[in-house]
């Protein structure tokens, strides 16, 4: 039967990547040419321009004359603009090219073994992946030939690999412990019947079975080697020693491999030339004991994460029912014995650990139903044959999924009289004749069988009982786990005045998602025709302060295309939608002048011009030097943060140490920042004391006995705040207080008598006495009259007369409700 589903997934990994194909109930594996399982992510550019791919590309790491040649990790890349330079052909590819050879090798791999174009496939991405990485994901896919993909995270793949088949009655936490080659995820998944969804993540992108290969290195076999030859100056990533790193890091890996099946092994066929020219054949031994011990604080890191993953949702260990494992290092024994000695639960590793991504891609390949050619409902009416369009799940928990549609003629005529028929092959289970309703509409609920994939034939009868063709002619259903929708991972949010930000999408939320805001306003004026502009910076993070942020893209509002002015404090709507993750959009939309903005959503992270970091170490300087010179705050730290991110630019000298510089700058800002906020502190304290005393003094004179106790819960919470010292926190309760409070005054004419004459005792400072005597007329013949309405309106006349000074001060007092 031909297929109807996408069935195919692939896991595009860092290390290494896998294709599998789902195959009814079950996920196959579909082989290499090498006949393994997994292909190295890894690419060797020939001379002549020939591209290799897998075992090959990387064993020319290991040779001296082509090994800069060769290119493995890109995924850490991806979403850069980053170009590797392949020197023997001159080629120059990004990391979105680079991954498009490991796709294609995949899909060559499945031509080979089962004779099938592949068109379209899942491809899974990293929980932690940011929008820009997503989005070269699906690059990649384009490039390598796909006409349609689908993108899923690594966790929810493992997961649904685990789930498909199970029964979940009722809601179960898991973990799924991604320990691979080079990074590290982290991911408490939450699994409903028939959904699965991310609850959290984190992770570290350096920290991977590659840490456990140099360890070894470092520990046992350098020494060993200088003993054996002249190996001056060979470390880690010494240009020099690169090859012969290569090889060794080779035959230690393999080693170490064999030593998660024996308590013993040797490190051999390990030839070398030392500095001097004298080949070496180096042998050692090696034990379990030995690299268990090396591997132990790594694992002991990865634990610590998954701790702190947990305790970000206030989920105590012994919720989760197991740990999944995941990745190629998580096969060692001792590796499985530490983990679970150190997390205290049960692990799970009955998928393989090296596959389980990819076989969960497939699971997942299997609800996505394949995109019709957009001619084939054309093609198929001129060869007379009749056509439905079919509303249905392949994958669900039901036993007798709905199916709905409609039937069209070849020439389009009217299908009154004929009737639809479902038939299952294997059960022999029949729908019985369906007849159609107008247009050719027709609804009804199969029935499957639990445990394998259900083909049902469709059958389309004319009015006389013949049979017509019709296309598709069959439609597939398996009962089963699937996902609802995808989780978004990081918050995307909008840039606004000083440095703050409005979080649009929270992480947490789901794709697809389409979110508008109508609260923006503008705050410089745009002269038409001018050069001015008007910038909306997008952000990707979830940092408080907008410049700790990823910055996404930005919406560009240019006063030279503008045919009128635009005021300040003019309305600009914002929208923000996506799909699937790596394919925002982003709107504004310009109320008085009917205009719409379209966002460029650049996807790329720049590795910045050099003068970029000294100008963002200059305001760091700066930051620090205010800090300094208020004094009484303790500026050791981020000080000391900030002379890391110097070094860290000084040595800056390719793209993984400008990354690593970026960040370094990008921490120092987030301690000052913190040093800031705690040198606010006193000054936020005696804020917040003033508003419980107001608070205190609104409830004693207006509140009912159960507002006295709701003003106590919110005195509570500030307190909580304030032992905490949270600024954040203690913002948003001392907002609930002021709120609550003038919900108790707003309606009370001892409140507004009260502003009225706090007004009237700053007569001497109205702008407009005139205006300003009539309307302290009237608002002393409201007050007469116990008119709270008249009294309000009079007051908000009032405030626009007075200066803003006077304004702000009162507001401080009698809350922010106010409209001036
Ligand atoms: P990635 O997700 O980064 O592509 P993988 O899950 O494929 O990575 O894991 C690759 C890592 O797993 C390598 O460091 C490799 O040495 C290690 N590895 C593979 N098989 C084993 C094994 N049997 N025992 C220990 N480590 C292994
Ligand atoms: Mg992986």
């Amino acid at each position: 039967m031909e297929r109807t589903t996408i069935d195919f997934g692939i896991d595009l990994g860092t290390t290494n990547s896998a294709i599998a194909v789902l195959d009814g109930v079950n996920t196959q594996i579909v082989k290499n040419n090498d006949d393994k399982d997994i292909t190295p992510s890894a690419v060797y550019i020939k001379k002549s321009g020939e591209v290799s791919v897998g075992d090959r590309a990387k064993n020319m790491l290991e040779r001296d004359n082509l090994c800069d040649n060769a290119f493995v990790e890109f995924k850490r890349r991806m979403g850069s603009d980053f170009e590797y330079v392949f020197p023997a052909s001159g080629e120059r590819k990004r990391p979105e090219d680079l991954s498009a050879e490991v796709l294609k090798s995949l899909r060559g791999d499945v031509s080979q073994r089962l004779g099938e174009d592949v068109k379209a496939a899942v491809i899974t991405i990293p929980a932690m992946f940011e929008q820009a990485q997503c989005a070269a994901t699906k690059e990649a896919g384009r490039l390598a030939g796909f006409t349609q993909t689908a993108l899923l995270q690594e966790p929810v793949a493992a997961s649904l690999a685990y789930g498909f088949q199970k029964e979940i009655s009722s809601k179960s936490f898991w973990l799924v412990f991604d320990f691979g080659g080079g990074t590290f995820d982290a991911a408490v998944m939450k699994a409903e019947e028939g959904d699965i969804q991310i609850v959290n993540h984190g992770g570290d992108n350096y920290l991977g079975g590659a840490d456990i290969d140099w360890a070894i290195i470092d520990n046992l076999v350098l020494p060993r080697l200088k003993e054996a030859g002249n190996f001056e100056g060979i470390k880690r990533g010494a240009a020099r020693w690169r090859a012969t790193l290569a090889r060794v890091k080779r035959a230690v890996e393999i080693a170490k491999i064999d030593l998660s099946r024996k308590e013993r092994s040797e490190i051999e066929g390990l030839s070398v030339t030392d500095a001097d020219g004298e080949p070496i054949d180096f042998e050692m031994a090696l034990t379990r004991n030995e690299v268990a011990s090396l591997a132990e604080p790594f694992i002991v890191r990865a634990a610590d994460i998954c701790r702190k993953v947990l305790a970000e949702k206030n989920l105590p260990v012994s919720a989760l029912e197991k740990t999944i494992l995941v990745g190629g290092p998580t096969l060692a024994p001792y590796f499985r014995d530490i983990l679970a000695d150190n997390l205290k639960m049960p692990l799970d590793h009955s998928v393989d650990p090296m596959t389980v991504v990819a076989r969960g891609a497939a699971v997942f390949a299997g609800t996505q139903r394949l995109a019709a050619n957009p001619a084939w409902r054309a093609a198929a009416a001129a060869q007379g044959v009749f056509t439905a369009a079919l509303k249905y799940n392949p994958v669900g928990p039901d036993e007798d999924p709905p199916v709905a549609g409609e039937v069209s003629a070849p020439d389009g005529s009217s299908v009154a009289g004929y009737s639809l028929e479902f038939y299952n092959n294997q059960t022999m289970w029949s729908s019985g004749r369906i007849p159609l309703k107008e247009g050719g509409r027709f609804s009804r609920r199969l029935l499957a069988e639990a445990g394998m994939k259900n083909d049902f034939s469709i059958l389309l009868y004319a009015p006389d009982g013949s049979k017509r063709k019709i296309e598709p002619s069959s439609l597939s259903y398996t009962i089963g786990m699937t996902i609802k929708n995808q989780t978004v991972t990081n918050d995307i949010a909008i840039e606004i005045a000083d440095n703050r930000k409005v979080t649009m999408v929270a992480k947490g939320e789901t794709y697809p998602f389409r979110k508008a805001n109508r609260d923006f306003k503008s705050n410089v004026e745009l002269k038409a025709g001018t050069g001015d502009m008007l910038r909306i910076p997008i952000l990707e993070g979830d940092h408080e302060k907008a410049d700790c942020n990823k910055f996404l893209g930005e919406i560009v509002i240019k006063a030279s295309t503008l045919r009128r002015n635009l005021p300040i404090a003019s309305e600009i709507d914002v929208t923000l939608e996506a799909k699937e993750p790596g394919s925002i959009k982003v709107n504004a939309y310009i109320p008085v002048l009917d205009e719409d903005v379209d966002a460029v959503v650049e996807y790329k992270t720049h590795a910045p011009e050099k003068t970029w970091y000294e100008d963002q170490l200059d305001l760091d300087r700066d930051f620090l030097r205010d800090l300094e010179e208020k004094g009484d705050c303790d500026t050791d730290e981020a000080s000391e943060a900030l002379e890391r991110a110097e070094r860290l630019v000084a040595t800056a000298d390719d793209w993984e140490s400008k990354q690593q510089a970026m960040k370094a700058i990008i921490e120092a800002r987030m301690k000052l920042h913190a040093v800031k906020d705690a040198a606010a502190w006193p000054e936020k304290e005696e804020d917040a004391n003033e508003r419980l005393g107001w608070l205190d003094e609104a409830v004693e004179k207006f509140g009912t006995s159960s507002q006295k106790s709701e003003a106590e819960a919110l005195k509570a919470e500030v307190g909580r705040a304030l032992d905490r010292k949270n600024p954040q926190s203690l913002e948003r309760a001392l907002e609930r207080v002021d709120d609550f409070r003038l919900k108790l005054e707003v309606d009370r004419p001892e409140f507004w008598k009260s502003i009225l004459s706090y007004q009237y005792g700053q007569r001497n400072l109205v702008t407009d006495q005139r205006k300003a005597d009539i309307l302290f007329a009237q608002g002393a013949k409201a007050i007469q009259a116990g008119d709270v309405q008249e009294m309000r309106r009079v007051a908000g006349q009032l405030w626009k007369l007075l200066p803003e000074e006077v304004v702000e001060k009162a507001q401080r007092g009698y809350g922010s409700g106010l409209t001036v």
